[in-house]
């Protein structure tokens, strides 16, 4: 008997796709039958994602149906783009949406510069907005039943040292999931966030030893998350078993 995949025969979009859980969401998402398209600010990462980390991958150059491309989350007119893109290339706008590019510029709220505040609000906010709402439409004028899942971050919920900036933008981003799955059931168009911990991936290696050490302390589980462990549950909800779920803000934090 041939089995089936959760997403089989589905087009992903998955920004961030060059590094962290977004590379890990075009892994499991693969795994799981759905074809993929990595986009990332680093074209070079996001074309390592499909060649070395996704199903079909074998390391040789055949990328089979995935592809790869330059995006950059904040810019409108590089999101118009990605779309002219992918409709040239697919014909039809993806059924799944992944926004993980994201970005860090940590310092405390009395020495936060103007241009940090700016940046991180960009990419994490601006950015999660420009994709959804071009998404969206292209999936509404193409009836598409598709589902939008946006990271957010366990900081957007109870705040974090440093990080008036992140968790400013990643609370944003719950507020907008839930708007935008308010108007966007009439579509069949689902939208959830997720809420990592703290995730084992390159965003993280700025932080401070002495502060991992001391937030490893609050996580009853007692160590970072996978990034394959948010993979998972990126891939429930892009599935038909979340089938009923929309505008929900998930925690994925080993109970922290
Ligand atoms: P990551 O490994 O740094 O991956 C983020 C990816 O997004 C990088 O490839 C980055 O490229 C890309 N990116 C940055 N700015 C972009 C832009 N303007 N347009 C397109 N791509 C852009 O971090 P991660 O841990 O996987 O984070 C993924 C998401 O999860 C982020 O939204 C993050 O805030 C969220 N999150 C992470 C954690 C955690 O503990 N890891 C916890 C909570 C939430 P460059 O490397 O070239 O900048």
């Amino acid at each position: 008997m041939v089995s089936r995949g959760l997403v089989s025969g589905r087009l992903a979009l998955v920004t961030g796709a060059g590094s962290g859980i977004g590379r890990a969401a075009c892994q499991v998402l693969s795994r799981e039958g759905a074809t993929v398209i990595a986009a990332d600010k680093n074209y070079d990462a996001a074309m390592e994602t499909i060649k070395k980390h996704t199903a079909l991958a074998s390391g040789s150059n055949n990328t089979g149906d995935h592809s790869a491309m330059e995006l950059d989350v904040s810019d409108a007119k590089s999101v118009q783009n990605l779309l002219k893109a992918i409709l040239n290339e697919y014909k039809l706008p993806p059924k799944i949406v992944v926004n993980s590019a994201g970005v860090t510029r940590d310092n405390w709220l009395l020495k936060l510069s103007e241009e940090d505040y700016d940046s991180v609000m960009h990419v994490n906010l601006k950015g999660t907005f420009l994709i959804m709402q071009t998404f969206a439409k292209a999936m509404t004028e193409s009836s598409i039943q598709g589902s939008i899942i946006n990271i957010s971050s366990i900081v957007g919920k109870y705040g974090n040292i440093g990080q008036t900036n992140y968790s400013a933008s990643k609370a944003g981003v719950v507020a907008m999931t839930q708007s935008a799955a308010k108007e966007l059931g009439k579509f069949n168009v689902r939208v959830n966030a997720i809420l990592p911990g703290f995730i084992d991936t390159p965003i993280i290696k700025t932080v401070p030893d002495k502060v991992k050490e001391h937030m490893l302390k609050l996580v009853p589980l007692g160590r970072l998350g996978d990034p394959t462990e948010v993979a998972e549950v990126i891939t429930f909800l892009s599935s038909d078993k979340s089938s009923f779920i929309t505008g929900a803000a998930i925690d994925v934090t080993g109970g922290f």
